[in-house]
């Protein structure tokens, strides 16, 4: 389906344009567009713009939202998701995913990067849905033959172009020095990249030191880590010496503040990656301890936090956060996506700037990262498709039925 938009204020440009997308590419974007479309959508001065990446998810605990706040990382974690999350089947993940990705659509989220201890419930999941994404897969039940598990999962990703592999390791606290040599071998052997949660809390960094006499990213480069296109999720407390180590090997970021922020483990140095030339991207992590999937609220945090970290207004201004909240997520994970550009994928949203907190529509970098919410969004298009309009949403599923889904298990996990 061939779709044109007309009068759409395009972000970075003054000038109301149009823009052509012909099957699942941006084609064409000019004052005046003469090819017929299927679809022409007026969109009267509202603004389009790239969909949201969201680098670092774990959609299905939508399903554990709220069970346990108020808590740190550690015992959140051990005490009260780990238990939880052994309860919960194939089954349960297919629709917890299923409604964090409605969640995340209805909020411009366009791709993700989704890590979960399981296989074919996240996959079948996401596939459906038709979002983009970057799936880890990982070992986190118990499994003697990680190899012949990471083989089989693997087949799944045969016949989507929307969805791609990558191998994720939970952290270097959940997993040994062998099994993460091993992984990551397993990465090379397959050309795949590696993911992990990295430097989160002192008590991470603390144990580290006084098992190994390393910070956790000396740690992981001693272990070959690096050597695989690497991605590294929160980041949080960082030396100078590990900065330079991730800079040295093209590690990306994934920055994650609510979550951070929540579980109390700090603030992560985003203002340092960026200045030493490092792939910044922004994730909102799982809903257990977000507790949202919103993009906006994670760019407000994103930047402003900096500029309170750092005693300095001027730092990760709200273009750079932009930036990170989009162009650098595809990037990370190699899609040609984030950026309205021709011949880039038709990964869409458009805002409706036609609302108090815009006016006076001067400035609409600055707006959308201090002044924006995921409720503005009013369109949202992965891959050429229109997923999700005016209240309407266009999914593989039937997002009332799995509404209906999850409180079930809810109720099931609370028994
Ligand atoms: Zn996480």
């Amino acid at each position: 389906m061939n779709v044109k938009f007309i009068n759409a204020r395009i972000l970075g440009e003054v000038d109301l344009k149009q823009l052509y997308i012909k099957g699942n590419i941006i084609h064409k974007i000019s004052n005046i567009i003469q090819e017929p479309a299927d679809r022409v959508i007026d969109l009267k001065g509202k603004l389009l713009m790239s969909g949201f990446v969201n680098a670092h998810c774990h959609n299905p605990m939508t399903l554990l939202r709220g069970i346990k706040d108020d808590v740190n990382l550690q015992t959140w974690l051990f005490d009260y998701m780990f238990p939880n999350e052994a309860k919960l089947s194939e089954e349960d993940l297919y629709y917890g995913e299923l409604l964090g990705i409605a969640e995340s659509i209805r909020s411009g989220i366009t791709c993700i990067e989704e890590n979960y201890f399981s296989c074919q419930g996240n996959i079948e999941a996401i596939k459906k849905s038709k979002i983009r994404a970057r799936f880890g897969i990982t070992t986190e039940r118990e499994s003697d033959d990680f190899v012949k598990d990471f083989d089989e999962c693997l087949i799944s990703f045969k016949d989507s172009n929307l969805i791609v592999p990558s191998i994720f390791i939970h952290s270097i606290y959940t997993t040994s020095e062998q099994e993460i040599m091993e992984q990551t071998a397993y990465a090379k052997a397959h050309n795949l990249p590696v993911s992990i949660h990295l430097s989160e809390t002192l008590e991470e960094v603390g144990e580290c030191m006084t098992k190994h006499n390393q910070t956790p990213v000396e740690y992981l480069e001693s272990l070959g880590f690096f050597d695989r296109p690497a991605t590294a999720y929160h980041c949080v407390h960082m030396d100078k010496d590990d900065v330079k180590i991730l800079a040295d090997y093209n590690v990306n970021v994934v920055t994650c503040p609510s979550s951070n922020l929540k579980l109390g483990s700090g603030i992560a140095p985003v203002h340092t990656f960026l200045e030493n030339g490092i792939n910044v991207a922004l994730g909102t992590d799982g809903p257990a301890s977000n507790n949202s999937l919103d993009m906006f609220k994670e760019m407000y945090l994103c930047s402003c936090l900096q500029k309170a970290h750092f005693y300095d207004s001027s730092v990760v201004s709200a273009s750079q956060t932009l930036k990170i909240a989009t162009e650098n997520g595809a990037k990370m994970m190699g899609f040609k996506s984030g950026i309205i550009k021709e011949g880039y994928l038709a990964d869409l949203i458009v805002v409706d700037i036609n609302k108090l907190h815009y006016y006076p529509c001067d400035n609409m970098e600055s707006n959308l990262v201090y002044a924006g919410r995921a409720d503005d969004v009013v369109l949202t298009m992965v891959n050429g498709e229109i997923l999700y309009e005016n209240g309407k949403f266009n999914l593989g599923f039937d997002l009332d039925y799995v509404i209906k889904k999850c409180f079930e298990i809810r109720k099931r996990l609370e028994k």
